[in-house]
């Protein structure tokens, strides 16, 4: 597919007031919600006119989370690939080692604006869960997490993580028993606690105001990225890559260059074992417009409406819907999507720490697999720039037993 360059980008008027991007979005959800998800999003505009919470905001970002990360120059990597230049947006140095704090800590003030003192959550790997437990921990806030039972039988040690923050972890028994089910179960919790309760949902996804609130939240990350390369090359990057599960990260990365139509934009899905149904969590090859979990959006459905099995390597990836805005700039051409296999990340995963010294989630080895595959197709005095959206301590045991190690 091709960048429809010159194409009008209307970023700064999306969603719209019933948050739609398009055809996409919305609000799909039981009439009891609907109050929660109002108030929610009033309050929401009114912290974003407040100028104390944005002072509130930027000092828990910079003295909990670690802001701003660094935009690094992989030295390395570049000469063993031989084409352009590629730096790395450090997510992966930040506290609970990866983006998703930014929208913790975000969701957390809005919750205490809102006075509501109990937090529900979701999580699927863990690290959205350990992300939330943290900044729960943080302001005093009770702190339950739904988990698949197949999830917290894989993610033991973030269980505990959370645990030792405090949260209570509940085990989620329907369904496949991984977070699509565990999201089924948090919006139970929610309908029958809204009162003094607020949910803090993950990523990019679900019913409005989630999909906005969060990009606005991860928004930084690309706010950040510009200021940090014009220091260093004095120009715009010539590509921008990033992961996307629920696509937070990369909406994060991306929103700031939305309308520099000379960026490319590439969103790098997980391919599994390859695209056939149940093997991947490439929406874009193989999902159809559906609506889940509160959003209209491409979604890995079968012929019946029924949602797909998925299966990637990395947890964090491995989920049948896309986010509603994504699926709004892909169908406008602005930002185009490719995908990793299992295979080529695990590849891609060993060769960053051999050259860079840096363990890379398996999340965002997707985006590595794909500039390893891209750049040296690239002059060398062009940039790409991938959001390293969070560090692989939590994935090194995963890797070992693909790898046949025993450790
Ligand atoms: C959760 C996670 C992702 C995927 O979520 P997005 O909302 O698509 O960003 C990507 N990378 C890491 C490190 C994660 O933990």
């Amino acid at each position: 597919m091709t960048i429809s360059a010159g194409q009008t980008v209307n970023k700064d008027t999306l969603p719209t007031d019933s948050g739609r991007f398009g055809q996409f979005g919305g609000c799909y959800v039981p009439e009891t919600l609907m109050t929660a998800l109002d108030d929610l999003g009033q309050e929401y505009e009114k912290a974003k006119q407040d100028p104390d919470f944005h002072l509130e905001l930027e000092s828990y970002l910079r003295e909990f989370a670690g802001r701003p990360t660094g935009l690094y120059f992989a030295e390395r990597l570049t000469e063993e690939l031989g084409g352009a230049k590629i730096y790395f947006k450090r997510e992966d140095l930040l506290h609970t080692g990866a983006h998703k704090i930014n929208n913790a800590i975000g969701q957390a003030l809005l919750a205490r604006r809102m006075g509501k003192k109990r937090i529900i959550a979701e999580t699927g790997a863990g690290q959205h869960g350990v992300a939330t437990a943290t900044v729960c921990a943080r302001f005093g806030l009770e702190c339950v997490v739904y988990m698949g039972a197949v999830d917290m039988d894989r993610q033991r040690l973030n269980v505990f993580r959370m645990e030792l923050c405090g949260a209570e972890v509940r085990s989620v028994n329907s369904g496949q028993r991984t977070l699509k089910d565990a999201v089924n179960e948090a919006m139970r919790d929610w309908v029958t606690n809204v009162r003094d309760t607020h949910y803090i949902l993950g990523s990019a996804l679900g019913a409005h105001p989630y999909p906005m609130m969060v990009r606005d939240f991860h928004r930084v990350i690309g706010k950040e990225t510009r200021a940090e390369i014009l220091e260093k090359e004095g120009r715009l990057p010539d590509e921008m890559v990033a992961c996307v599960g629920g696509g937070s990260n990369a909406i994060g990365l991306f929103f700031e260059f939305l309308d520099e139509t000379d960026v490319r934009l590439v969103g790098v899905e997980a391919g599994g074992h390859g695209i056939e149904p149940g093997q991947h969590a490439a929406r874009f090859e193989g999902g159809r417009l559906g609506v889940l979990q509160g959003c209209k959006t491409y979604i890995l459905q079968n012929e019946d409406g029924q949602i797909e099995l998925t299966h990637s390597v990395s947890a964090g990836l491995d989920y049948a819907a896309i986010g509603p805005e994504h699926a709004y700039y892909r169908d406008m051409g602005r930002i185009e999507y490719a995908y990793a296999t299992d295979k080529e990340v695990l590849d891609a995963f060993q060769l960053l720490c051999r050259v860079e010294g840096i363990i890379p989630a398996l999340e965002s080895t997707h985006a590595l697999a794909y500039v390893i595959k891209r750049a040296p197709k690239m002059d060398t005095d062009q940039i790409i720039v991938m959001n390293l959206s969070g560090r692989g301590d939590k994935d090194v045991a995963q890797v070992a037993k693909l790898l046949g190690e025993k450790v």
